[in-house]
């Protein structure tokens, strides 16, 4: 699943449609497939945690999300659409294309913050301050007994982290992804979230070493731990539809 800062590099991308009338715009969705945004201009693009925001003009938005595997392709002007294919931008300049996306909707752009209501505050918004780290870290406690690699993941308590993040954070910490919240030092965890996730906004190779050698300290890792030599644990978290993988090294995060 796309992380935060994919979500916010698709929104820096797709700025290139702002300001540009639309000269096609497709939706292939079947509530949405009679629609035509033809004629529109593209006013604005807002990312908040995994969701994406396209704004029109004349208040009109569309929403969505990249789940698993959505992305969107910044192609030449005229490019052809495939059968994954959900959405078509075009101006006479560039073509956005909208592959797997889900939970597409058109929405009055005034209620934009009525589909993000239930997320915790974004690791990468702009106007991030104590007031929304405080947010997190009380919405993070809310249950004390759960695992912290599952608390990272739930975006109603933050939004961003999915999970090299959460398995990365986890490491930095210390701490077990399947430690208590409880035990969890919150504070710092949000800090090193909102810290991650920064610092990979703007750069094309996410990092959490800052070792060219080896970007990830455990993310994806079939090779011992950087630190301590011990071999990392590949595990899944978590049950049914919210099974995740998680990685973790058992000595330098014991719980
Ligand atoms: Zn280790």
């Amino acid at each position: 699943m796309p992380e935060g800062d994919t979500v916010y590099q698709t929104g820096q991308r797709l700025a290139i449609l702002v300001g540009k009338r639309l000269v096609r715009g497709e939706l292939r969705h079947p509530r949405l497939s009679t629609v035509d945004l033809t004629g529109r201009e593209v006013i604005g693009i807002r990312t908040y945690g995994k969701h994406i925001f396209v704004r029109f003009n004349r208040d009109l938005t569309l929403h969505n999300h990249l789940m698993m595997d959505g992305s969107w392709r910044i192609l030449g002007p005229g490019a052809r659409p495939n059968h994954q294919t959900r959405v078509i931008l075009g101006t006479a300049e560039s073509t956005a294309l909208g592959i797997n996306l889900k939970q597409l909707a058109l929405v009055p752009t005034p209620e934009e913050d009525r589909l993000i209501a239930h997320l915790g505050p974004d690791l990468l918004d702009p106007t991030w301050s104590q007031t929304h780290a405080a947010q997190a870290i009380e919405r993070l406690s809310r249950e004390p007994d759960r695992e912290i690699g599952q608390a990272l993941l739930d975006q109603t308590t933050v939004a961003g982290i999915g999970n090299v993040y959460k398995s990365e954070i986890c490491f930095l910490l210390g701490v077990s992804p399947y430690t208590a919240v409880s035990e969890v030092d919150l504070q710092e965890a949000v800090r090193l979230g909102h810290d991650l996730l920064l610092r990979n906004a703007t750069t094309p190779n996410r990092t959490t070493t800052d070792n060219p050698r080896r970007r990830l300290w455990v993310y994806g890792s079939r090779t011992p731990c950087l630190r301590c030599g011990t071999r990392i644990q590949l595990t899944n978290q978590g049950e049914g539809l919210r099974e995740r993988v998680t990685y973790h090294c058992p000595r330098c995060q014991p719980g």
